[in-house]
């Protein structure tokens, strides 16, 4: 009887609440590049065609570009001859990676790509020319005009040997326009951009910096995977992010509007709480610890004075703060950092974004040197302020889980790694799914590695 009542109540639960359609994790888009271009940084050690990092050989004609094998090649000469005599004549000079991707979205289109489709459902799909091109706000924007000009002549110079021809500027401008405001990043595992692309169907999503879903690579491939249960797979309220979200609202909504054309309105943007926690100072009263704006008088949890003196510190500390961090944007030094981070202590609160910057950029700086056990330290204070900003199902917050895990284990201490490389685990099958090489080929032989380091230990005990 009992059992009946509860099978009951059960089944009642699950009528009147349906399971999701979407659940998080789930991979609710696979999509191949219209166009793409590898960085020219990466073009000896990858391959131009897959992307894939190892033993390549170069294009013998050009010299420029690198396959991994023959069938590579074959595959890429299609849309790799029109470009192979304008690279073979500018060598050893590096063509511009906007230019090769513009060449390639020209000819693409030239050839019947117009007609191509991306689809973001059985039915919806999305061509080129649907794309948005933001003409009117790039006509009227004297950088952008200057980059196209630029652009226009490599382009000039490089089709000259093709029996294509370079689009009118009207035209040239739109199909830039494109590819400025739709064009993606095409991420490694470590989350380093190795190439850029034009996907057609995902250009359906819009930006929110509270996502509920998220974009990762396998090779060229994008997929998209849901972060949140949905009700039901609907494009109209499925958010990626375009940006980075470890900055101010502020920040963010001048990276949107430069490089997207829009303001952002997401509930993250118009939270002033947001904007204020950001930047904020802690109480001068150890025990109270609260986020605080020195602009107040008193901290208004414990009533503790705000005097003009911690105002002036704490205007200090911020300004040398965003100077070193902005001087370090290519190569963090760690004694820059600890310089930053000791006069910070105190200062700001422990969850003040430019505090959380100068922790990513000590972590990654220990890192480089090697110095494991400060690495370590950085780590573990940055995975609060990641976890706010980034929020939980980030990959870079399942990555750094994987960093951490890698030093501890290497440092010996085992049973910590086996918590970070669950972690790890938990989030990056969220955000690139169970299958991805990120986790069979680097998660799981790490764990592989901590479990039998601890049966050693328990053995030798
Ligand atoms: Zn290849
Ligand atoms: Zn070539
Ligand atoms: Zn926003
Ligand atoms: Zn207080």
């Amino acid at each position: 009887m009992a059992t009946e009542t509860t099978t009951e109540s059960l089944t009642k639960t699950t009528s009147s609440k349906p399971l999701p359609a979407i659940k998080r994790g789930q991979r609710i888009l696979t999509e191949k590049p219209f166009a793409f271009v590898l960085k020219s940084k990466y073009r000896q050690q990858r391959c131009d065609n897959c992307l894939e990092e190892g033993k390549v050989r170069k294009c013998s004609n050009c010299r420029y570009v690198y396959y991994c094998n023959r069938a590579c090649q074959t595959q890429a000469w299609l849309m790799h001859k029109h470009e192979c005599p304008f690279l073979k004549r500018s060598y050893p000079r590096i063509v511009p990676d906007a230019a090769r991707m513009l060449c390639r979205l020209i000819l693409r289109l030239e050839h019947g790509g117009d007609l191509i489709r991306g689809y973001y459902t059985e039915h919806g799909s999305r061509k080129f020319r649907d794309l948005m091109s933001h003409y009117a706000e790039i006509k009227n924007d004297p950088k952008r005009l200057e980059h196209l000009e630029s652009l226009h002549a490599v382009l000039t110079d490089m089709m000259v040997d093709s029996p294509s021809t370079v689009p009118n500027k009207t035209e040239l401008m739109s199909i830039y326009g494109r590819l400025i405001t739709n064009g993606f990043n095409i991420l490694d595992g470590e989350m380093n951009s190795i190439a850029t692309a034009i996907y057609l169907g995902v250009s359906i999503t819009d930006h929110s910096c509270q996502p509920n879903a998220v974009a990762t690579f396998e090779g060229n491939e994008l997929h998209i995977y849901a972060i949140e249960d949905m009700p039901c797979l609907d494009w109209s309220k499925i958010f990626i992010s375009y940006i980075d979200l470890l900055n101010t609202p502020e920040q963010r909504r001048l990276d949107l509007k430069e490089h997207y054309y829009f303001l952002c309105v997401c509930s993250k943007c118009t939270d002033r709480q947001e904007q204020r926690e950001m930047e904020a100072a802690v109480c001068p009263f150890r025990k109270c610890g609260s986020s605080i704006n020195v602009k107040w008088t008193h901290c208004r949890n414990c009533q503790a004075g705000i005097t003009p003196k911690l105002r002036n510190t704490y205007n200090e500390v911020m300004a040398m703060t965003k100077h070193h961090l902005e001087s370090m944007k290519d190569v963090a030094y760690l004694d820059v950092c600890k310089v930053c981070l000791d006069k910070q202590t105190g200062v700001l609160h422990p969850l003040n974004v430019w505090h959380v910057k100068t922790l990513d950029a000590a972590f990654e700086a220990a890192i480089e040197v090697g110095k494991w056990p400060e690495a370590l330290n950085y780590g573990q204070q940055l995975l609060q302020g990641f976890r706010k900003y980034n929020g939980p199902w980030h990959p870079l917050l399942g990555l750094l889980h994987m960093k951490l895990g890698k030093i501890q284990l290497y440092e010996g201490q085992c049973k910590e790694a086996m918590h970070h490389f669950e972690e790890a685990r938990r989030i990056l099958c969220v955000t690139h799914g169970r299958e991805h090489r990120l986790i069979g080929e680097q998660l799981l032989p790490l764990v592989q590695q901590a479990q039998m380091e601890l049966q050693q230990q328990m053995y030798r005990q």
